[in-house]
C-alpha cells in the first residue's frame, strides 16, 4: 500500500526569519494579490519544496489559501511534477463564506482545483479570515455540492490502527513535522510498517520544511525508508 502526500501552503513568505514571518502574517490578514503575485520572494520556500518532490518523483496534493495563490512559476513546477491542487479553507462559517472564498482562490489560479482541506487545528483562531471550528461533515457536503473532493481530515493519528480502512477519506493524518506528532505514534519506521498494509496520509508545510532542520531531515528519511521498503507515493 502507498503513502499519500498532503501539503498545506500556509505562509506566503515562509517563516525562516522574523521579517518573513511578519510579512507572511500581514499578507494572511490583508490579502493583496495584485503586487504579491509578482514579488520575487513570494512562495520561494514552496518552490524549493516542489523542486525537491519533483527530483524525487513524488506527486502530492497541495492546498492553497487566499494569501498563497500559486503564481506562474509555482504553477509550472506543479505541472512538471504532476501534482494536484486544492483550496485550504479558512472562513468556513457557512456555505456562502466557503463558496466566496473558494471562488476567489479559483478566480486567481491558472491550475485546476480538485479538492479542499481545512486550515487550523479546530481550536485556535489563526488570523483575520479564519473561522476556527473543524466540521468535516459540513465540508463533505459542500465539496459534493460544488463537485470537488474532501479527502484529508485534520485529526492527528495516535496509532497504526488509525489507517485501517482508509479509502476515499483519511480522517487522521501523520505530520512530517516531528514536533506536531502524537507521542504514542511518532516513529517513521512504525509509519512505514503501517504503509505496508494501509493507505497512509502524511502532512507537511513547506515553510517548516524550509525553516526547520529536523522537518527536512525527516522528509528525506521518510522518502528513503519508503524506497527501501517498496512503498509508493500515490495521489
Ligand atoms: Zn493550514
Amino acid at each position: 500500500m502507498p503513502l499519500v502526500l498532503r501539503v498545506d501552503v500556509d505562509k506566503p513568505y515562509g517563516n525562516s526569519n522574523f521579517f518573513n514571518a511578519v510579512r507572511s502574517k500581514l499578507s494572511e490578514n490583508y490579502w493583496y494579490p495584485d503586487w504579491v503575485l509578482f514579488n520575487r520572494n513570494y512562495l520561494s520556500q514552496l518552490a524549493r519544496f516542489i523542486q525537491h518532490c519533483n527530483n524525487e518523483k513524488i506527486s502530492g496534493h497541495f492546498y492553497f489559501r487566499m494569501c498563497t495563490i500559486p503564481n506562474q512559476h509555482i504553477t509550472q513546477l506543479m505541472q512538471e511534477g504532476g501534482h494536484k491542487a486544492g483550496v485550504h479553507l479558512e472562513n468556513t462559517r457557512d456555505f456562502s463564506t466557503f463558496k466566496s472564498e473558494y471562488d476567489n482562490v479559483a478566480k486567481h489560479c491558472t491550475i485546476e482545483l480538485s479538492s479542499i482541506t481545512k486550515h487550523g487545528s479546530g481550536k485556535l483562531k489563526l488570523g483575520k479570515h479564519h473561522y476556527p471550528p473543524y466540521e468535516p461533515d459540513k465540508y463533505r457536503k459542500w465539496a459534493d455540492e460544488i463537485g470537488v473532493d474532501f479527502r484529508f481530515g485534520n485529526e492527528l493519528c495516535t496509532s497504526s490502527e488509525d489507517f485501517i480502512g482508509n479509502k476515499n477519506f483519511y480522517p487522521k493524518i501523520f505530520w512530517i513535522e516531528p514536533d506536531y506528532r502524537d507521542e504514542s505514534f511518532s516513529s517513521l519506521e512504525e509509519l512505514i510498517e503501517s504503509a505496508k498494509n494501509n493507505l497512509v496520509p502524511v502532512l507537511i508545510h513547506p515553510s517548516n520544511y524550509d525553516s526547520t532542520k529536523n522537518v527536512k531531515e525527516d522528509f528525506m528519511k521518510l522518502i528513503a525508508l519508503a524506497r527501501k521498503n517498496d512503498i509508493d507515493w500515490v495521489l
